[in-house]
């Protein structure tokens, strides 16, 4: 057989010559809509990719990008990896100093600079040590040569020269709310073998007449692979821009059918969603993940607007796609209970995906049955997982020593292979000697219409080592008594010694730079309130007011 090098320049290609009237529509600041074709995108890569070049950028470069979903984005994502360099999108949420320290150890030779985000980065930008610097922004007023002025200065690149598939085409650093970012280095082999696994029926399933919207942000693991992905499949594209005013509103207006994000962002847009039931027709699946989807969210999607939700679990250390949730021919049967109920576990490893579950021993791992009750330590390996950190040496904390990636995730797995995640291994309450999980009552909590979020987290207890607290953001209804009824709620499916011994009420959680609920933000904001003093955490099943109540 061909050695055929996977490479990116393959899904560029492809794109161009097949699909090459597809449209990829960005909604820009204004509020108006900027639309062009994959030919035009195409024309556009190949002269950025010979502009990038002048900035004396060579293979393996890193090249990074401070951006939000827009095409300019989309067309970095393709012309930096198609040069041999690595594209490296940096989370715009990130700290000064954080990003400070990423851009420090990436070594990035050039930044670029999205319009929405000029005085936010020049505001640190004598933080750091790149200091080639393109903008979008032609008004920036250091923008010597502006993003379109370079381009349109720029002669169309005669071929794309990546001669190893082996050749790094990303970067992405982890969120860092486990502890500091780490960085994650891809490569155009294991990014198109990750393209081909997403793109099959019973995972993403995008089809040529899709018409695709990543919410999720392109710094965040490369959008979960969907700018490859969708270009691959011949789908059309909407990008949102840095923040849409109104998800439903580019619904209906783009025609999308799939949309991709984490479950804050679907919570959030469902009210607008459901006024505009009759315009949003035509969406019909939406796959959410980064977080544990809800399965009253699950529901409400699928019971009221009659969207598919497909619930999937990945790292930016697996590219990310690992697991994917969708029903099995033998689920038809079923009642719509019984499916959510499926729905809402993480799903089933995709094609190229092995998981284990492990228990550590003092010589090692065993692996655990997958009878949907032991909770284990989650390992995965696969064509598209890291085995390393950038810049960093494999640890036996992370990479087992026969190659497997630790995931610091808990896990379930049923005997249909359907993986549920039960905590991240550090969030795992530990009582007494007993797991609790808090993902396990955060769900039930979550049923209650009395209640819009919720995040349980473990405190320090003298007596049981650990005991479970409930933060619950309460919708505008609610009673007097809301505590018992959550704790009989709570009791009702759980042991005793599981229900939280105190609730307390805020009017938010706070969330991650990639939107997830951020529980070490929430203690140390109850810390820095005194709801976590000792007293007030041993067993006593105080009750805090609602604090929009009092
Ligand atoms: P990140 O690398 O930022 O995408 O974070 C990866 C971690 O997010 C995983 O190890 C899980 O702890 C969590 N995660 C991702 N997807 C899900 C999901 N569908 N349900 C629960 N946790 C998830």
């Amino acid at each position: 057989m061909m050695n055929y090098p996977l490479t990116l320049a393959q899904i560029l290609e492809h794109a161009h010559r097949i699909h090459g009237d597809k449209q990829v529509t960005t909604l820009l600041p204004d509020g108006t809509l900027h639309r062009y074709n994959y030919i035009a995108l195409y024309e556009r890569v190949k002269r950025l990719a010979n502009a990038i070049t002048q900035f004396g950028i060579q293979r393996g470069d890193r090249v990074a990008t401070y951006a939000s979903n827009t095409y300019q984005h989309l067309e970095l994502y393709y012309a930096i990896p198609c040069i041999g360099a690595v594209l490296h999108p940096l989370n715009v949420r990130l700290s000064p100093l954080q990003l400070a320290q990423i851009v420090g150890e990436a070594e990035d030779k050039l930044i670029f600079v999205d319009s929405g985000f000029t005085a936010q980065f020049k505001a640190f930008q004598h933080k750091i040590a790149c200091q080639q610097v393109i903008y979008f922004d032609p008004t920036a007023a250091d923008a010597d040569v502006p993003y379109e002025r370079l381009l349109s200065e720029a002669t169309p690149v005669a071929s794309w020269d990546i001669r190893d598939e082996n050749w790094a085409m990303g970067l992405c650093y982890t969120s860092g709310t486990q502890g500091e970012p780490r960085g994650v280095l891809y490569t155009h082999r294991s990014m198109f073998l990750h393209t081909l696994a997403a793109n099959q029926a019973d995972v993403f399933g995008l089809t040529e007449a899709d018409v695709v919207l990543p919410l999720v942000p392109m710094f965040h693991a490369m959008a979960w692979g969907l700018p490859y992905a969708t270009m691959f499949a011949g789908a059309d594209m909407v990008l949102p821009g840095a923040k849409p005013p109104c998800i439903a509103n580019l619904i209906a207006e783009t025609g999308v059918t799939v949309a991709a994000g984490v479950p804050t962002v679907w919570a959030k847009a469902y009210p607008e969603l459901r006024k505009r039931r009759k315009d949003i027709g035509g969406l019909r699946r939406l796959i959410v993940g980064g977080e544990a989807m809800p399965l009253p969210l699950i529901e409400a999607y699928e019971k009221e607007l009659g969207v598919e939700i497909c619930h999937a679990w990945g790292m930016t250390e697996m590219s990310p796609t690992g697991t994917f949730s969708k029903l099995r021919g033998a689920h038809r049967s079923l009642s719509d209970a019984e499916k959510w109920r499926i729905k809402a576990k993480q799903g089933r490893p995709i094609p190229g995906v092995e998981l284990r579950l492990a228990a550590e021993t003092s010589n090692g791992f065993t692996e655990l049955p997958w009878d949907g009750k032991t909770i284990g330590e989650l390992q995965v390996r696969s064509p598209w997982t890291a085995n390393n950190y950038y810049k960093v040496k494999p640890t036996p904390e992370h990479f087992t020593t026969d190659k497997w990636l630790r995931t610091g995730d808990m896990a379930t797995i049923d005997a249909d292979g359907y993986m549920q995640i039960v905590d991240r291994a550090k969030a795992l309450i530990r009582s007494g000697g007993e797991s609790i999980s808090s993902i396990a009552l955060e769900t039930v909590l979550l049923k209650h219409p009395y209640v819009h979020e919720a995040a349980v987290v473990g405190i320090p207890d003298e007596k049981w080592g650990e005991r479970p607290f409930a933060v619950v953001v309460l919708t505008e209804q609610t009673t007097e008594n809301i505590s018992d009824i959550l704790r009989q709620q709570l009791a009702s499916e759980f042991p005793k010694f599981w229900i939280p011994d105190k609730f307390v009420f805020v009017d938010e959680i706070p969330k991650t730079s990639v939107g997830k609920s951020d529980k070490r933000a929430l203690l140390a904001q109850l810390a820095s309130q005194n709801l976590l003093d000792k007293s007030s955490t041993v067993c006593k099943n105080q009750i805090v007011e609602p604090a929009h109540k009092k």
